[in-house]
């Protein structure tokens, strides 16, 4: 959970792990290969955490400048409330 929350803050390294963690024609991560050559089952567990963090961003909001335009959003709401 806190490494899906730091990957998440990432968005370029999440786009370069969700990139390279794909599966391959067997069925098996593309990059989660050891030295002997067995590879992990995929989805894996770091595909799984990079879509976790993926959720948690949500289209719009997975930059700075979203969650700024977000807290703008609700400023002029506020001040619409006041003026009314
Ligand atoms: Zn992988």
């Amino acid at each position: 959970m806190a490494l899906a929350n730091i990957l998440s803050e990432m968005p370029d390294l999440l786009e370069r792990t969700l990139d390279e963690h794909t599966a391959d024609s067997e069925g098996y991560c593309r990059e989660c290969r050891d030295a002997s050559g067995v590879s992990a089952t995929w989805p894996c567990v770091t595909r799984e955490l990079a879509e976790q963090a993926r959720s948690m961003n949500g289209p719009g909001t997975g930059t700075v400048a979203g969650r700024r335009r977000a807290r703008d959003l609700d400023g002029a709401r506020g001040s619409r409330h006041r003026s009314a």
